[in-house]
């Protein structure tokens, strides 16, 4: 009705000077109304609302302590109401929280909003009794293919795709036996179909998972979809447009992080022996007690000790290849026992004819010494064939997509 009034007014003033000076600016009639916020289940118009964090030292008595309650209701009262479904507990340093105060009255609380996180919360409503509900914001999921060229970055480029630039990490770990990513340069292209989490249609969650990837680099075409042959496997793997692997056989070494003392040579000076013989393996130093990888998946063929290897693990892959790992302060597995690609099967050590704590690993290819670095490795073992014609059937329609905006795109 205010409001109606003073428009009324400024109307009137409005055309009693436009009568009079004709070339004034028209002043412009504005009408502010507070907007409406929504959230968490409440009208925060309706209340004062204050914003703030869980200090170090903070619990939930303490903060209720500072105001009054309704009704009376007592600190100690309205906490051992809320145990049943809020942990008080629970409470996080860092973690924000929202107290609703009554208009009126500004130091009684009605109610406080914990935020777990984007996407889960805690209502501590005391204006009926005490009221506790552990909510969760609707979400949604929301599918594009984007495509893209390299330009700075991979995640530069991402972030200018409107994609979060966290994604490039997971992109690098896809291709990670194709393509080494600090060789990406401009005219390099990509392109992805993503499924992505909102909160509310609006708010961006992040990445829920990759459907399919395309990566051209130098030229180079790689398609990558994650697919899982099994129905129980945990996590996918990524096989290119024909059903190929894109992982290796083969890890690249044994260890996460080392420094190679030693590679393999027809001819060098033993550090023990103190005389020039070959060195038919690769040398990787660790702190003692690092743990050692099997590089890929196989049998352990032998797990034991000799006074030069000291304690050792060798490893029969397939026919063609095996693999050995010297020096071990601890073997963890035994003779015969199946073994995953990744899997920990001993500890970095110095036993046998060692100088300092080391991996000597070494492999084998059709029965002879080789220098791993020297060799295409394979890539891990193929689809049969009624798993192909499954997974070819289902990557057809994603293959395509991603064709198709790499076409709109990057049109010539
Ligand atoms: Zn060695």
């Amino acid at each position: 009705m205010k409001y109606i009034v003073l428009l009324f007014l400024s109307l009137i003033m409005l055309f009693s000077c436009e009568s009079k000076e004709k070339k004034t600016e028209k002043p412009k009639v504005v009408v502010n109304k507070e907007p409406i916020i929504k959230d968490y289940g409440f009208i925060f118009n309706d209340f004062k609302v204050i914003k703030d964090t869980i200090k170090s030292g903070d619990n939930l008595s303490l903060i209720l302590g500072k105001y009054t309650l309704p009704d009376s209701l007592k600190t100690f009262d309205a906490v051992e109401k809320v145990r049943d479904s809020f942990n008080p507990r629970k409470i996080k340093i860092g973690k924000p929280y929202l107290l609703f105060f009554n208009k009126e009255k500004p130091n009684e609380l009605k109610a406080l909003v914990y935020i777990n996180n984007k996407i889960e919360y805690s209502v501590l409503d005391f204006r009926d009794s005490v009221n506790v509900s552990n909510k969760k914001k609707p979400t949604s999921l929301k599918r594009r293919t984007i495509a893209a060229e390299i330009e700075g970055s991979l995640s530069e480029t991402l972030s200018k795709a409107g994609v979060s630039p966290g994604f490039a990490s997971k992109l690098a770990k896809v291709y990670e036996y194709s393509i080494d990513f600090f060789k990406i340069q401009k005219g390099d292209k990509f392109s992805v179909t993503i499924n992505e989490r909102f909160i509310e249609d609006s708010i961006y969650v992040g990445i829920e998972n990759v459907e399919s990837t395309y990566f051209e680099h130098k030229g180079k075409k790689i398609y990558a979809f994650p697919y899982k042959i099994k129905s129980d496997q945990k996590v996918a793997d990524y096989y290119d447009e024909n059903g190929n692997g894109l992982k290796s056989m083969f890890l690249k070494a044994p260890l996460d992080y080392f420094r190679i003392s030693s590679r393999f040579s027809g001819r060098r000076f033993h550090p023990v022996q103190k005389r020039w013989k070959a060195h038919n393996g690769t040398d990787y130093a660790a702190a003692h007690g690092t743990p050692i990888k099997a590089t890929a998946s196989g049998v352990v063929e032998r797990a034991g000790y000799t006074s030069g290897n000291g304690n050792y693990v060798k490893i029969k892959h397939n026919s063609t290849y095996s693999t050995q790992y010297l020096h071990m302060s601890k073997i963890l597995v035994r003779n015969g026992e199946r073994v995953s690609q990744g899997q920990i099967i001993g500890k970095v050590g110095s036993t046998g004819l060692a100088t300092g704590p080391h991996v000597c690993y070494r492999f084998w290819k059709n029965g002879v010494q080789v220098d791993p670095f020297r060799l295409q490795l394979p890539n891990a073992e193929p689809m049969n064939e009624k798993d192909k014609a499954k997974y070819l059937t289902y990557i057809e329609p994603l293959k395509k997509e991603l064709d198709s905006v790499m076409k709109n795109k990057f049109r010539e």
